[in-house]
Formats: C-alpha cells, structure tokens, sequence
C-alpha cells in the first residue's frame, strides 16, 4: 500500500517506520522542516530504542521517505493517515484540534477519490464526523473517513507497534475497512486481534482507555497513602492484587504521579467530552484532581525527608523524563518537583540518561549532572523521580559516599530499605510502611 503520514513525532515516525517494515510505501510528512532535514540525514528528532535502525533501514530500502510537501507526500497515497499533535486546549483542556483540522484542510487541496483518511492523532469523538465536513465543504468527493487509535507507549514504541495487543479501526464503509485490514495484513498473520467498529467508538476507546490506566495508577498511589498510615507495604499489595488476573499487574506502581504526553490531556479531553454529552464521569474527574494533588505533594516529601525545610539544602534529582527509555518531558512529574524545589530555595543537581536537551529548555537556576553519582555530589539528599534502568542498581555505598546528607528518596520504589539501610542511606519509599516519608 501506499501510505502517507502527516505529523513525523512519536506516533508518526514510529507508525510510518514500522508500516514501511512491513513492506508498504510510506512518507511522512511534517511542517517542521528542521525535523524533516535531520531525517533526511538520519538524524532522529526524539530518543526511542530502536528507531533510528528501523528508519534507515527502511530509507535504504526506498520505502521510507520524508518530506516538507504535504501535495507531494499525498499525491499517489491509498491512505493518508494523521498523526499531528491534539495538545490540551489552554483554558478548559479540552483537545485543541487546530492541527488536525489544518491538515485536512491541506489535505483537501490534493486528495484524490478512493483515498482513505484515517485519524491516528488521539482525537474527541465526533472528530471524524468534523473531518467529512470539512472535505466536504471544500468540495472533496469519494473520500472514506476511519479513525484508528494508537496505542503504543513510548520507549517500548516498536515493539508495541509491531505486537499490539489489538488494532482498533474505527471504519464505516467496506472500502475503508478493506484499506486499512491490507495495511495491517502483517500483524493480523500475526493474530493481534483487529476490532472493527464504528468510528465515534473508535474515537472513544481510547480515551476510555488511557483513563482506565491513570484511574489505575491514581487507585495504587491512594492505596500506597494507606499503607504508610497503617503500616503495610504497598510493592506487596500491588502484586497481591496484580496476580489476580481480573485485575493483571500493569500499571500499579506506586509513585510520583502519572504524566507524560498522553494521560494528563486525555483524561482532561475526556472530561470536556463528558460536559458536552451532560454526562458526567466522577470516577475521571477525581483521578485528575487525585493525581494533580499527588504531584504537588511529592516536594513535602523530599521536605521531610529533609527535616522540614529544603531551604539551603543541595538536592540531586535522578531522572527527568517523564518514564525511563525515552526524552520526552511533556507533563513529567519532575517538572513540578524541580521548580518547587528551586522555588522553596533548594539548590537542584539533576541528571537523566537522555532527555537532558529537552530539560534544558524547561528548567532554569538548576545544574546537570553527567552521571548520578555527580548529581548526588555533595548534595543533603537524592530523590529518584525516573526509573531508568541505570538507576536499579546503583552502588549504593558509593552513594552514600558521595552525599552530605545521606538521605535516599526513593520515589520509584526501586531499592529495597534494608540494602539502602546497610549502606548507610536514611531511606524514604513511596507506601512503604510507616517509615516512609509520607506516614
Ligand atoms: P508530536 O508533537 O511528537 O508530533 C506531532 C507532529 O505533527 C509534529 O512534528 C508537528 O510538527 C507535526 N504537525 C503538526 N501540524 C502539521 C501539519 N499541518 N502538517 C504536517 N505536520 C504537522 O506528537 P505525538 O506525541 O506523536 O502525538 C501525536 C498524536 O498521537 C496525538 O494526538 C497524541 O495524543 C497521540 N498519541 C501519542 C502517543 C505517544 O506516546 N506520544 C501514543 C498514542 C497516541
């Protein structure tokens, strides 16, 4: 087939790398013509394990190309699908779709008839409708509309996208059905299970589910505050309940809070939804509010930790990203923590693997570190905010050597208390029991 991508970020690097590994003919297109040009050169334009092999591989093969000419990048398509950004709408969160509707509106000028336009951009329902209207105002006749949701998480992106756990196609119309059953013919051979529906119910399943997912995290970190208060251990009654497989293990980490790309304006463009339909979602609305209070209360740990104040004090922050394997900063928990830290007076030393170059446009007034052990130089505390592989097994005796203040915040649950105990570290998990900073 043959396919053209409009929007070249996360999703649609991704999507169209893989769709070209699959044997289509892909090109992608984007407005940013810095992004364009590095990957004309085979430069990537974020950090995801495996990208860059899979999209020169494929560039070589000719069946990956990139491009700032939507016309030319359209032209010859069967499907076009779009992959810009829907980024929560300032003022009320709703999903501002300026970017998808300019596309269409390109997208008018030059598609032909029998082209299936297919929305992968994480859109409210009704947007597909939205989408027909304007191609039909603009005169644009015989073209089908689908919706087709991504799922993929960032840092496991490929891997997703080539072993989903289901493709939802949102496709009324046999044409576009068969269009979009042909692309992903591979992965159906593959016997990842395709659910074809209607198009608002594609639109709405994922919706539904990146907020099941962040009730999900918001249900654990509730249960975690419980467990400091009567003593119990939260990493244990995560997997007490995760064994069940009613229940399944994912996505019950107890933690900073979730953020990233995805849940934070999902939930929100959820809710607008909701308004709008005069159907109110509570569950939803509390795990928004749950998890924003959650953010804001991970500094009065590192404070505690610290014996009230972080005033004066060095704090070396491990991880920036939003979640370990990728660079991607949007909505990270550590954009609150290291701003509130500075704000209160604290003197902030951070270090993440990868995502130093996109933290460096978010944070003033801090320093980076090279590696975690420069980070806790020095420093009164060191707080985990990512967890980065690198960051599981660090030599926690030569932690301890290097801080003033010997104190370990572990907000990943990633040590045990008794080896950061041994090592001389003062440690404060996340629903560990009463001894954990929150209790
Ligand atoms: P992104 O910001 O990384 O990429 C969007 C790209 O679209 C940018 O490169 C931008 O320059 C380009 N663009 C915008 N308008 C354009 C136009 N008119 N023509 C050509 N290019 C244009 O965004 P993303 O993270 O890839 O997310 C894209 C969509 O996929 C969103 O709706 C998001 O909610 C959804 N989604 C994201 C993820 C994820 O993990 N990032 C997962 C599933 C779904």
């Amino acid at each position: 087939m043959r396919i053209a991508m409009i929007g070249t970020g996360y999703v649609g690097l991704v999507s169209g790398a893989c769709f070209a590994d699959f044997g289509h003919r892909v090109t992608c297109v984007d407005k940013d013509a810095g992004k364009i040009d590095g990957l004309n050169r085979g430069v990537m334009p974020i950090w995801e394990p495996g990208l860059e092999g899979l999209v020169k591989a494929n560039a070589e093969r000719g069946r990956l190309a990139f491009t700032t000419d939507l016309v030319a990048g359209v032209k010859d398509a069967e499907a076009v699908f779009i992959a810009v950004g829907t980024p929560a709408r300032r003022g009320d969160g709703h999903a501002d779709l300026t970017f998808v509707f300019e596309a269409v509106r390109e997208l008018a000028k030059v598609i032909k008839p029998g082209t299936v336009v297919v929305t992968k951009s994480t859109v409210p329902v009704g947007t597909g409708d939205k989408i027909e209207k304007i191609l039909g105002d603009e005169g644009v006749q015989d073209v089908s509309v689908a919706s087709n949701p991504e799922f993929l998480r960032e840092g496991a992106a490929i891997a997703d996208f080539k072993h989903p756990d289901r493709i939802v196609v949102g496709a009324e119309d046999i044409h576009s059905q068969d269009v979009l059953r042909e692309i992903y013919r591979p992965l159906f051979l593959n016997r990842a299970p395709i659910l074809i529906t209607g198009r608002r119910t594609a639109e709405l399943t994922k919706y539904a589910a990146n907020a099941f997912l962040a009730v999900k995290i918001s249900f654990i970190n509730e249960i975690a505050d419980l467990c400091e208060a009567v003593d119990a251990d939260v990493q244990d009654v995560a997997r007490g309940i995760g064994l069940d497989n009613r229940i399944g293990p994912k996505f019950l980490h107890a933690g900073p809070g979730y953020g990233g790309s995805c849940f934070p304006k999902d939930t929100l463009a959820l809710l607008q939804t909701a308004d709008e339909a005069g159907v109110d979602q509570r569950i939803v609305r509390t795990t928004v509010k749950v998890n924003d209070d959650r953010k804001a209360q991970m500094v009065e740990r590192v404070s505690r930790a610290l014996g009230g104040d972080v005033r004066g004090k060095r704090v070396g922050v491990l991880g920036l990203a939003f979640k370990p394997n990728t660079d991607d900063m949007r909505d990270a928990p550590s954009i609150p923590i290291v701003k509130t830290l500075v704000e209160r007076g604290a003197d902030v030393s951070a270090f993440d693997p990868v995502a130093r170059h996109q933290a460096e446009r978010i944070f003033s007034g801090i320093e980076f570190a090279e590696d975690a052990f420069a980070a806790a130089e020095g420093a009164d505390a060191v707080v985990i905010v990512t967890e980065w592989d690198e960051f599981r097994a660090l030599d926690l005796e030569r932690l301890a050597s290097v801080l003033r203040g010997k104190v370990l915040v572990d907000l990943r649950n990633v040590y045990d208390r008794r080896d950061a105990e041994e090592a001389g570290l003062a440690y404060y998990g996340v629903g560990r029991g009463r001894e954990a900073v929150g209790g």
